[in-house]
């Protein structure tokens, strides 16, 4: 039997502790999940892509079934490129809902094939983004709960420099 794939497509700018909720999650229902950071060109973060692979790879050490890598074509191309069967989103509150629904019917039309899949992340992630561990940053907030500590120190790093330009 082949192996059931499944891509997870985001900014992960930085990653959090809710994207790592819904990689294991994902890692129970498919045989591999790739987890794929969106070099989009138009939309800068904090991070760069670089950066975030080397983070997601670090928080993923243990897991042999899921891989990071990074794309810059619609995750639907993507997703059939490498043979993934769904899309992994996550909804957290209503306002998520909207936005997901809207972007599964369009990949929906781009590519039947594959499906997306949205899990609800555990209850203590349910109000964590990653915009707001960037705000909760730049005002010295503790993000134990929120971001693994490599990426808390990288974190703190990348204000301090932004403190020294
Ligand atoms: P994007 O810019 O594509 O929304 P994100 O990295 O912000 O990229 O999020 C990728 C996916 O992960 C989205 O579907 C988002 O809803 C989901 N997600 C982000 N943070 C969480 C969280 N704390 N719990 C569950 N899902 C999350």
């Amino acid at each position: 039997m082949s192996k059931r794939i499944a891509l997870y497509p985001g900014s992960f700018d930085p990653p959090t502790r809710g994207h790592l909720d819904l990689i294991e999650r994902a890692g129970r229902m498919f045989d591999q999940v790739i987890v794929a950071v969106a070099a989009n060109i138009r939309k800068a973060g904090l991070f760069t892509v670089e950066e975030r692979l080397e983070m997601l790879r670090d928080m993923v050490r243990d897991m042999p079934d899921v891989t990071v890598t990074q794309f810059d074509t619609l995750s639907v191309e993507f997703a059939r490129k490498h043979g993934a069967i769904a899309i992994i989103r996550g909804l957290r509150v209503m306002s998520d809902f909207e936005y997901e629904l809207t972007l599964a019917i369009n990949n929906r039309k781009l590519n039947p094939e594959v499906d997306t899949v949205c899990l609800m992340p555990s209850e203590p992630y349910v109000f964590l983004s990653s915009s707001m561990v960037k705000e909760i940053a730049s005002f010295g907030g503790d993000l134990g709960c929120s971001v693994a500590p490599e990426v808390e120190a990288r974190l703190r790093e990348k204000l301090r420099q932004a403190r020294l330009e």
